[in-house]
Protein backbone atom coordinates (compact mmCIF):
# COMPACT_ATOMS: atom_id res chain seq x y z
CA UNK A 1 0.00 0.00 0.00
CA UNK A 2 1.47 3.30 -1.09
CA UNK A 3 0.83 6.99 0.88
CA UNK A 4 1.79 10.43 0.07
CA UNK A 5 4.26 11.63 2.72
CA UNK A 6 4.12 14.82 3.43
CA UNK A 7 7.60 15.00 4.65
CA UNK A 8 9.40 13.55 1.62
CA UNK A 9 6.94 14.81 -1.04
CA UNK A 10 6.27 11.01 -2.41
CA UNK A 11 4.05 8.23 -2.14
CA UNK A 12 5.85 5.68 -0.88
CA UNK A 13 5.14 1.89 0.04
CA UNK A 14 4.05 2.05 3.30
CA UNK A 15 5.73 -0.37 5.57
CA UNK A 16 5.04 -0.83 9.61
CA UNK A 17 7.41 -0.52 11.86
CA UNK A 18 6.19 -3.70 13.63
CA UNK A 19 4.84 -6.06 10.89
CA UNK A 20 1.32 -6.68 11.12
CA UNK A 21 0.53 -3.31 13.77
CA UNK A 22 -0.16 0.39 13.03
CA UNK A 23 0.40 3.03 15.66
CA UNK A 24 -1.51 6.68 13.96
CA UNK A 25 -2.00 9.69 15.46
CA UNK A 26 -4.31 11.89 14.27
CA UNK A 27 -5.01 15.95 15.55
CA UNK A 28 -8.40 16.00 17.12
CA UNK A 29 -10.71 19.18 17.28
CA UNK A 30 -10.48 22.52 19.53
CA UNK A 31 -13.86 21.43 21.45
CA UNK A 32 -15.33 25.06 21.95
CA UNK A 33 -18.53 24.69 19.70
CA UNK A 34 -20.25 21.78 17.91
CA UNK A 35 -17.77 20.45 15.23
CA UNK A 36 -18.10 22.43 11.37
CA UNK A 37 -18.07 19.84 8.61
CA UNK A 38 -14.38 20.69 7.87
CA UNK A 39 -13.23 19.17 11.08
CA UNK A 40 -15.46 16.59 9.95
CA UNK A 41 -13.29 15.86 6.82
CA UNK A 42 -9.97 14.58 8.59
CA UNK A 43 -12.32 12.37 11.27
CA UNK A 44 -14.01 10.37 7.78
CA UNK A 45 -10.86 10.15 5.68
CA UNK A 46 -8.45 8.68 8.26
CA UNK A 47 -11.48 6.90 9.89
CA UNK A 48 -11.48 4.90 5.95
CA UNK A 49 -7.60 4.76 6.27
CA UNK A 50 -8.01 3.31 9.27
CA UNK A 51 -10.91 0.41 7.99
CA UNK A 52 -8.81 -0.18 5.34
CA UNK A 53 -5.89 -1.09 7.10
CA UNK A 54 -7.79 -3.08 9.48
CA UNK A 55 -8.93 -4.88 6.25
CA UNK A 56 -5.82 -5.81 5.20
CA UNK A 57 -5.16 -7.35 8.18
CA UNK A 58 -3.22 -4.64 10.69
CA UNK A 59 -3.77 -4.12 13.77
CA UNK A 60 -4.56 -0.80 14.31
CA UNK A 61 -4.10 1.36 17.47
CA UNK A 62 -5.79 4.69 16.41
CA UNK A 63 -4.97 7.76 18.69
CA UNK A 64 -6.67 10.89 18.33
CA UNK A 65 -7.16 13.85 21.25
CA UNK A 66 -9.34 16.46 22.20
CA UNK A 67 -7.61 19.96 22.70
CA UNK A 68 -9.50 20.75 25.80
CA UNK A 69 -7.65 23.87 26.86
CA UNK A 70 -7.29 26.86 24.56
CA UNK A 71 -7.80 30.35 24.17
CA UNK A 72 -11.12 30.07 22.01
CA UNK A 73 -12.74 27.68 24.83
CA UNK A 74 -11.46 29.86 27.68
CA UNK A 75 -13.64 33.37 26.23
CA UNK A 76 -16.57 30.75 25.52
CA UNK A 77 -16.31 30.27 28.94
CA UNK A 78 -16.45 33.76 30.12
CA UNK A 79 -18.83 34.61 27.99
CA UNK A 80 -21.55 31.85 29.35
CA UNK A 81 -19.95 32.35 32.70
CA UNK A 82 -19.20 28.67 33.12
CA UNK A 83 -15.83 27.02 33.83
CA UNK A 84 -13.56 25.83 30.74
CA UNK A 85 -14.09 22.29 31.56
CA UNK A 86 -17.71 22.67 31.58
CA UNK A 87 -17.41 24.00 27.97
CA UNK A 88 -14.96 21.08 26.54
CA UNK A 89 -16.78 18.32 28.19
CA UNK A 90 -20.01 19.13 26.78
CA UNK A 91 -18.46 19.76 23.15
CA UNK A 92 -16.76 16.21 23.23
CA UNK A 93 -19.86 14.69 23.97
CA UNK A 94 -21.46 16.34 21.00
CA UNK A 95 -18.66 15.68 18.81
CA UNK A 96 -19.01 11.87 19.75
CA UNK A 97 -22.66 12.40 18.82
CA UNK A 98 -21.63 13.66 15.50
CA UNK A 99 -18.83 11.06 14.91
CA UNK A 100 -21.19 8.00 15.60
CA UNK A 101 -23.24 9.79 13.13
CA UNK A 102 -21.28 10.29 10.48
CA UNK A 103 -19.98 6.07 11.31
CA UNK A 104 -16.54 7.14 12.49
CA UNK A 105 -15.59 4.88 14.64
CA UNK A 106 -14.22 5.46 18.61
CA UNK A 107 -10.20 5.88 18.57
CA UNK A 108 -8.01 3.31 20.14
CA UNK A 109 -8.16 6.26 22.60
CA UNK A 110 -9.39 9.68 22.91
CA UNK A 111 -6.94 11.78 25.10
CA UNK A 112 -7.73 14.80 26.62
CA UNK A 113 -4.82 17.69 26.98
CA UNK A 114 -6.01 18.58 30.66
CA UNK A 115 -5.41 14.98 31.82
CA UNK A 116 -1.85 14.56 30.70
CA UNK A 117 -0.37 17.73 32.25
CA UNK A 118 2.11 16.18 33.96
CA UNK A 119 3.51 14.40 31.12
CA UNK A 120 3.72 17.89 29.77
CA UNK A 121 6.22 19.16 32.19
CA UNK A 122 8.02 16.11 31.83
CA UNK A 123 9.04 16.25 28.58
CA UNK A 124 9.53 20.63 28.65
CA UNK A 125 11.48 19.98 31.70
CA UNK A 126 13.78 17.46 29.25
CA UNK A 127 13.60 20.20 26.46
CA UNK A 128 15.40 22.33 28.99
CA UNK A 129 18.13 20.09 30.60
CA UNK A 130 19.12 19.44 26.62
CA UNK A 131 19.38 22.73 25.66
CA UNK A 132 16.09 22.83 23.54
CA UNK A 133 14.46 24.99 25.44
CA UNK A 134 14.85 27.91 27.92
CA UNK A 135 12.76 29.67 30.32
CA UNK A 136 12.40 33.61 30.15
CA UNK A 137 10.31 35.18 33.67
CA UNK A 138 7.86 31.70 33.65
CA UNK A 139 7.23 31.45 29.84
CA UNK A 140 9.00 28.60 28.20
CA UNK A 141 10.14 28.01 24.61
CA UNK A 142 11.31 26.08 21.80
CA UNK A 143 14.92 27.03 20.47
CA UNK A 144 13.92 26.70 16.79
CA UNK A 145 17.69 27.23 16.26
CA UNK A 146 18.92 24.24 18.33
CA UNK A 147 17.02 21.66 15.91
CA UNK A 148 19.33 21.73 12.89
CA UNK A 149 15.85 19.69 11.01
CA UNK A 150 13.68 22.30 12.04
CA UNK A 151 11.51 23.11 8.81
CA UNK A 152 11.79 19.50 7.02
CA UNK A 153 7.86 18.62 6.97
CA UNK A 154 7.01 22.02 5.99
CA UNK A 155 9.98 22.42 3.23
CA UNK A 156 9.80 26.28 4.43
CA UNK A 157 12.75 28.71 3.71
CA UNK A 158 13.15 29.44 7.21
CA UNK A 159 15.59 32.90 6.47
CA UNK A 160 11.88 33.81 4.58
CA UNK A 161 10.18 33.12 7.84
CA UNK A 162 12.37 34.07 10.51
CA UNK A 163 12.98 37.68 8.94
CA UNK A 164 8.83 37.78 8.37
CA UNK A 165 8.84 36.91 11.79
CA UNK A 166 10.64 39.45 13.15
CA UNK A 167 8.38 42.25 11.83
CA UNK A 168 5.35 40.13 13.22
CA UNK A 169 6.79 39.64 16.77
CA UNK A 170 4.15 40.95 18.77
CA UNK A 171 4.63 42.70 22.02
CA UNK A 172 5.31 40.08 24.76
CA UNK A 173 7.16 37.52 22.57
CA UNK A 174 9.92 40.12 22.22
CA UNK A 175 12.24 38.07 24.94
CA UNK A 176 11.95 35.23 22.53
CA UNK A 177 15.76 34.58 21.06
CA UNK A 178 14.35 33.89 17.46
CA UNK A 179 11.22 34.63 16.18
CA UNK A 180 10.59 31.18 15.60
CA UNK A 181 11.05 29.84 19.00
CA UNK A 182 7.36 28.91 19.92
CA UNK A 183 5.85 28.71 24.08
CA UNK A 184 5.86 24.96 25.44
CA UNK A 185 4.95 27.08 28.88
CA UNK A 186 3.41 30.02 29.35
CA UNK A 187 1.91 31.81 32.50
CA UNK A 188 -2.08 31.94 33.47
CA UNK A 189 -3.50 35.43 33.25
CA UNK A 190 -6.49 36.53 35.52
CA UNK A 191 -9.41 34.08 35.25
CA UNK A 192 -7.37 31.01 33.38
CA UNK A 193 -7.47 27.11 34.22
CA UNK A 194 -3.77 26.71 34.97
CA UNK A 195 -1.59 24.17 36.81
CA UNK A 196 1.65 24.42 38.88
CA UNK A 197 5.05 23.65 37.43
CA UNK A 198 8.70 24.49 37.77
CA UNK A 199 8.19 27.68 35.65
CA UNK A 200 5.42 29.24 36.82
CA UNK A 201 1.68 28.48 37.35
CA UNK A 202 0.09 28.22 33.80
CA UNK A 203 -0.57 26.11 30.79
CA UNK A 204 1.03 23.98 28.19
CA UNK A 205 1.28 25.24 24.70
CA UNK A 206 -1.02 23.51 21.93
CA UNK A 207 2.07 21.54 20.21
CA UNK A 208 3.44 20.33 23.34
CA UNK A 209 0.04 18.32 23.78
CA UNK A 210 0.13 16.44 20.78
CA UNK A 211 3.86 15.32 21.41
CA UNK A 212 2.82 14.53 24.87
CA UNK A 213 -0.11 12.18 23.59
CA UNK A 214 1.44 10.43 21.23
CA UNK A 215 4.21 9.28 23.07
CA UNK A 216 2.21 8.33 25.44
CA UNK A 217 -0.63 6.06 24.06
CA UNK A 218 1.65 5.13 20.64
CA UNK A 219 5.47 5.43 21.80
CA UNK A 220 8.74 7.55 21.00
CA UNK A 221 8.49 6.71 16.91
CA UNK A 222 5.18 6.24 15.36
CA UNK A 223 3.90 4.72 12.08
CA UNK A 224 1.72 7.61 10.85
CA UNK A 225 0.51 11.48 11.84
CA UNK A 226 -1.99 13.08 10.38
CA UNK A 227 -4.53 15.92 10.58
CA UNK A 228 -5.71 18.78 7.90
CA UNK A 229 -2.79 20.23 6.02
CA UNK A 230 -3.55 23.78 8.01
CA UNK A 231 -1.25 21.91 10.37
CA UNK A 232 1.54 21.14 8.69
CA UNK A 233 2.94 24.53 9.85
CA UNK A 234 3.68 25.37 12.38
CA UNK A 235 1.82 22.37 14.50
CA UNK A 236 3.15 19.55 13.25
CA UNK A 237 6.41 20.86 12.37
CA UNK A 238 6.38 22.02 15.93
CA UNK A 239 5.62 18.80 17.09
CA UNK A 240 8.60 17.08 15.20
CA UNK A 241 10.74 19.48 17.13
CA UNK A 242 9.71 18.63 20.42
CA UNK A 243 9.45 14.66 20.09
CA UNK A 244 12.85 14.09 18.17
CA UNK A 245 14.55 16.46 20.44
CA UNK A 246 13.35 14.96 23.77
CA UNK A 247 13.41 11.28 22.44
CA UNK A 248 16.36 11.24 20.29
CA UNK A 249 14.06 9.43 17.97
CA UNK A 250 12.73 9.98 14.29
CA UNK A 251 9.05 11.13 15.46
CA UNK A 252 6.91 9.77 12.79
CA UNK A 253 7.45 7.77 9.11
CA UNK A 254 4.76 9.15 7.37
CA UNK A 255 3.04 11.74 7.83
CA UNK A 256 -0.51 12.18 5.90
CA UNK A 257 -2.46 15.85 5.43
CA UNK A 258 -6.17 16.13 4.34
CA UNK A 259 -7.16 19.35 1.94
CA UNK A 260 -9.11 21.57 2.95
CA UNK A 261 -13.21 21.76 2.68
CA UNK A 262 -14.74 24.95 0.96
CA UNK A 263 -18.35 26.06 0.60
CA UNK A 264 -19.31 27.54 -2.56
CA UNK A 265 -15.55 27.78 -3.35
CA UNK A 266 -15.14 29.42 -0.91
CA UNK A 267 -12.75 29.20 2.53
CA UNK A 268 -15.76 28.38 5.21
CA UNK A 269 -15.54 31.20 7.54
CA UNK A 270 -17.75 32.51 10.10
CA UNK A 271 -18.13 35.89 9.31
CA UNK A 272 -18.48 35.20 5.28
CA UNK A 273 -21.67 33.68 6.74
CA UNK A 274 -20.81 30.18 4.90
CA UNK A 275 -20.44 28.15 7.70
CA UNK A 276 -22.51 24.42 8.59
CA UNK A 277 -21.96 22.79 11.43
CA UNK A 278 -22.43 18.61 11.27
CA UNK A 279 -25.26 18.74 13.36
CA UNK A 280 -26.84 21.18 10.96
CA UNK A 281 -26.29 19.46 8.04
CA UNK A 282 -27.81 15.82 9.93
CA UNK A 283 -30.55 17.93 9.95
CA UNK A 284 -31.64 17.58 6.62
CA UNK A 285 -29.55 14.62 5.09
CA UNK A 286 -28.45 11.23 7.16
CA UNK A 287 -25.11 12.16 7.47
CA UNK A 288 -23.87 8.88 5.56
CA UNK A 289 -24.46 11.31 2.66
CA UNK A 290 -21.81 13.58 3.97
CA UNK A 291 -19.49 10.87 4.62
CA UNK A 292 -19.80 9.35 0.99
CA UNK A 293 -19.91 13.03 -0.05
CA UNK A 294 -16.21 13.37 1.56
CA UNK A 295 -14.91 10.13 0.39
CA UNK A 296 -16.01 10.97 -3.41
CA UNK A 297 -12.77 13.00 -3.30
CA UNK A 298 -9.50 11.94 -3.20
CA UNK A 299 -8.37 13.23 0.40
CA UNK A 300 -5.21 15.81 -0.96
CA UNK A 301 -8.02 17.36 -2.91
CA UNK A 302 -9.36 20.47 -1.89
CA UNK A 303 -13.40 19.20 -2.02
CA UNK A 304 -15.91 22.05 -2.81
CA UNK A 305 -19.21 21.53 -0.48
CA UNK A 306 -22.83 23.07 -2.42
CA UNK A 307 -26.39 21.95 -1.30
CA UNK A 308 -26.37 20.95 -5.22
CA UNK A 309 -23.20 18.16 -4.47
CA UNK A 310 -24.74 17.07 -1.08
CA UNK A 311 -27.86 16.71 -3.34
CA UNK A 312 -26.18 14.40 -6.10
CA UNK A 313 -24.32 12.52 -3.36
CA UNK A 314 -27.66 12.04 -1.73
CA UNK A 315 -28.69 10.47 -5.12
CA UNK A 316 -25.77 8.43 -5.50
CA UNK A 317 -25.57 6.43 -2.44
CA UNK A 318 -29.18 5.97 -2.69
CA UNK A 319 -28.37 3.93 -6.19
CA UNK A 320 -26.26 2.03 -4.16
CA UNK A 321 -29.06 1.38 -1.11
CA UNK A 322 -31.59 0.55 -4.06
CA UNK A 323 -29.57 -2.03 -5.68
CA UNK A 324 -28.80 -3.70 -2.22
CA UNK A 325 -32.63 -3.43 -1.46
CA UNK A 326 -33.39 -5.52 -4.77
CA UNK A 327 -30.81 -8.07 -4.25
CA UNK A 328 -32.42 -8.68 -0.71
CA UNK A 329 -36.07 -8.93 -2.33
CA UNK A 330 -34.44 -11.43 -4.99
CA UNK A 331 -32.78 -13.43 -2.29
CA UNK A 332 -35.98 -14.04 -0.88
CA UNK A 333 -38.02 -14.29 -3.45
CA UNK A 334 -35.84 -16.25 -7.02
CA UNK A 335 -36.56 -19.51 -7.94
CA UNK A 336 -33.84 -21.54 -7.81
CA UNK A 337 -31.64 -21.84 -4.42
CA UNK A 338 -28.16 -22.57 -5.25
CA UNK A 339 -25.36 -21.31 -7.95
CA UNK A 340 -25.63 -22.63 -11.38
CA UNK A 341 -22.50 -22.92 -13.43
CA UNK A 342 -22.85 -19.89 -15.47
CA UNK A 343 -24.00 -17.98 -12.11
CA UNK A 344 -20.52 -19.32 -10.94
CA UNK A 345 -18.57 -17.95 -13.52
CA UNK A 346 -20.17 -14.46 -13.19
CA UNK A 347 -19.13 -14.73 -9.45
CA UNK A 348 -15.47 -15.08 -10.93
CA UNK A 349 -15.28 -12.02 -12.86
CA UNK A 350 -17.19 -9.98 -9.94
CA UNK A 351 -13.93 -9.96 -8.01
CA UNK A 352 -12.43 -7.65 -10.69
CA UNK A 353 -14.27 -4.97 -9.01
CA UNK A 354 -13.01 -6.04 -5.39
CA UNK A 355 -9.70 -5.97 -6.99
CA UNK A 356 -10.35 -2.31 -8.86
CA UNK A 357 -11.28 -1.09 -5.08
CA UNK A 358 -7.96 -2.64 -3.71
CA UNK A 359 -5.71 -0.95 -6.36
CA UNK A 360 -7.11 2.31 -5.58
CA UNK A 361 -6.90 2.53 -2.09
CA UNK A 362 -3.46 0.98 -2.12
CA UNK A 363 -3.05 3.95 -4.50
CA UNK A 364 -2.97 6.57 -1.16
CA UNK A 365 -6.15 6.01 -0.50
CA UNK A 366 -7.58 7.02 -3.55
CA UNK A 367 -11.49 6.46 -2.21
CA UNK A 368 -12.89 8.47 -5.39
CA UNK A 369 -11.64 5.44 -7.75
CA UNK A 370 -12.82 2.94 -4.79
CA UNK A 371 -16.52 4.30 -4.97
CA UNK A 372 -16.30 4.17 -9.13
CA UNK A 373 -15.10 0.41 -8.62
CA UNK A 374 -18.19 -0.01 -6.52
CA UNK A 375 -20.71 1.61 -8.71
CA UNK A 376 -19.37 -0.79 -11.46
CA UNK A 377 -20.30 -3.58 -9.60
CA UNK A 378 -23.61 -1.96 -8.64
CA UNK A 379 -24.20 -1.63 -12.43
CA UNK A 380 -23.27 -5.55 -12.47
CA UNK A 381 -25.93 -6.53 -10.03
CA UNK A 382 -28.49 -4.11 -11.95
CA UNK A 383 -27.96 -6.21 -15.06
CA UNK A 384 -27.00 -9.78 -13.71
CA UNK A 385 -29.07 -10.43 -11.05
CA UNK A 386 -32.93 -11.03 -11.79
CA UNK A 387 -35.53 -13.34 -10.78
CA UNK A 388 -34.50 -15.95 -12.96
CA UNK A 389 -31.65 -16.27 -11.39
CA UNK A 390 -31.06 -18.39 -8.01
CA UNK A 391 -30.86 -16.95 -4.75
CA UNK A 392 -27.24 -17.84 -3.66
CA UNK A 393 -26.03 -15.79 -6.76
CA UNK A 394 -28.22 -12.60 -5.42
CA UNK A 395 -26.91 -13.18 -1.94
CA UNK A 396 -23.58 -13.38 -3.36
CA UNK A 397 -23.59 -10.12 -5.03
CA UNK A 398 -24.96 -8.19 -1.72
CA UNK A 399 -22.66 -9.53 0.18
CA UNK A 400 -19.94 -8.20 -2.23
CA UNK A 401 -21.42 -4.69 -2.30
CA UNK A 402 -21.71 -4.91 2.10
CA UNK A 403 -18.22 -5.54 2.22
CA UNK A 404 -16.74 -3.30 -0.06
CA UNK A 405 -18.80 -0.59 1.40
CA UNK A 406 -18.51 -1.38 4.98
CA UNK A 407 -14.45 -0.72 4.63
CA UNK A 408 -15.51 2.71 3.12
CA UNK A 409 -17.66 2.93 6.81
CA UNK A 410 -20.89 3.19 4.38
CA UNK A 411 -24.08 1.17 5.45
CA UNK A 412 -25.55 0.10 1.98
CA UNK A 413 -28.66 -1.65 3.65
CA UNK A 414 -31.07 0.23 4.26
CA UNK A 415 -32.43 1.00 7.85
CA UNK A 416 -36.24 -0.43 8.73
CA UNK A 417 -38.51 1.93 9.35
CA UNK A 418 -39.08 2.35 12.97
CA UNK A 419 -42.41 3.49 14.84
CA UNK A 420 -42.69 5.57 17.50
CA UNK A 421 -44.22 3.24 20.24
CA UNK A 422 -41.76 0.63 19.48
CA UNK A 423 -39.17 3.15 20.08
CA UNK A 424 -41.11 3.96 23.49
CA UNK A 425 -41.83 0.85 24.60
CA UNK A 426 -37.78 -0.36 24.16
CA UNK A 427 -37.13 2.83 26.19
CA UNK A 428 -39.62 1.74 29.01
CA UNK A 429 -37.69 -1.29 28.87
CA UNK A 430 -34.31 0.38 29.45
CA UNK A 431 -35.70 2.13 32.30
CA UNK A 432 -36.77 -0.92 33.60
CA UNK A 433 -33.40 -2.35 33.28
CA UNK A 434 -31.69 0.35 34.55
CA UNK A 435 -34.25 0.24 37.55
CA UNK A 436 -33.25 -2.98 38.17
CA UNK A 437 -29.51 -2.34 37.84
CA UNK A 438 -29.26 -4.28 34.56
CA UNK A 439 -26.65 -1.51 32.99
CA UNK A 440 -25.99 -4.46 30.24
CA UNK A 441 -29.44 -4.84 29.23
CA UNK A 442 -29.65 -1.35 29.15
CA UNK A 443 -26.55 -0.45 26.88
CA UNK A 444 -27.63 -2.76 24.82
CA UNK A 445 -31.58 -1.74 24.41
CA UNK A 446 -29.63 2.13 23.74
CA UNK A 447 -26.99 0.38 21.18
CA UNK A 448 -30.26 -1.52 19.32
CA UNK A 449 -32.05 1.71 19.00
CA UNK A 450 -28.89 3.44 17.51
CA UNK A 451 -28.24 1.03 14.71
CA UNK A 452 -32.19 1.72 14.35
CA UNK A 453 -31.04 5.65 14.12
CA UNK A 454 -32.30 6.54 16.72
CA UNK A 455 -30.26 8.84 19.07
CA UNK A 456 -31.09 8.70 23.07
CA UNK A 457 -30.80 11.41 25.70
CA UNK A 458 -30.41 11.02 29.07
CA UNK A 459 -31.86 14.78 30.27
CA UNK A 460 -33.20 15.88 33.29
CA UNK A 461 -36.91 15.90 32.24
CA UNK A 462 -35.91 12.29 31.26
CA UNK A 463 -35.22 10.36 28.10
CA UNK A 464 -35.21 11.82 24.66
CA UNK A 465 -35.10 10.84 21.32
CA UNK A 466 -34.05 11.84 18.15
CA UNK A 467 -33.70 10.48 14.95
CA UNK A 468 -29.96 10.44 13.85
P1 LIG B 1 -9.22 22.55 14.85
O1 LIG B 1 -10.36 22.29 15.78
O2 LIG B 1 -9.26 23.86 14.15
O3 LIG B 1 -7.88 22.30 15.53
O4 LIG B 1 -9.32 21.49 13.67
C1 LIG B 1 -9.43 20.09 13.85
C2 LIG B 1 -9.07 19.38 12.56
O5 LIG B 1 -9.94 19.80 11.49
C3 LIG B 1 -7.66 19.67 12.07
O6 LIG B 1 -7.08 18.47 11.55
C4 LIG B 1 -7.86 20.70 10.97
O7 LIG B 1 -6.84 20.68 10.03
C5 LIG B 1 -9.16 20.21 10.36
N1 LIG B 1 -9.89 21.25 9.60
C6 LIG B 1 -10.34 22.44 10.07
N2 LIG B 1 -10.98 23.13 9.10
C7 LIG B 1 -10.97 22.36 7.98
C8 LIG B 1 -11.49 22.50 6.65
N3 LIG B 1 -12.19 23.57 6.25
N4 LIG B 1 -11.27 21.49 5.77
C9 LIG B 1 -10.59 20.38 6.15
N5 LIG B 1 -10.09 20.17 7.38
C10 LIG B 1 -10.26 21.15 8.30
ZN1 LIG C 1 -1.79 17.93 17.06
Amino acid sequence: MKLYNTLTRKKEEFIPLQEGKVSMYVCGPTVYNLIHIGNARPMIVFDTARRYMEYKGYQVNYVSNFTDVDDKIIAKANQEGVSAEEISARYIEECKKDMEAMNVRPATVHPQATHEIQGMIDMIRTLIEKGYAYNVDGTVYFRTRKFAEYGKLSHKNLDDLRSGGRSLLVTGEDQKEDPLDFVLWKPKKEGEPSWPSPWSDGRPGWHIECSVMAKKYLGDEIDIHAGGEDLIFPHHENEIAQSECCNGVPFARYWLHNAFLNIDNRKMSKSLGNFFTVREIGEKYDLQVLRFFMLSAHYRSPLNFSAEIMESSKNALERILTAVDTLKGLEASAGQGELSEGEKARLEEMKAFRRKFEEAMDDDLNTADAIAAVFELVKFANTEASSRGSRAFAGAIKKEILELTEILGLKAERREEVLDEDIEKLIRERQEARKARDFARADAIRDELLSKGILLEDTREGVKWKRA
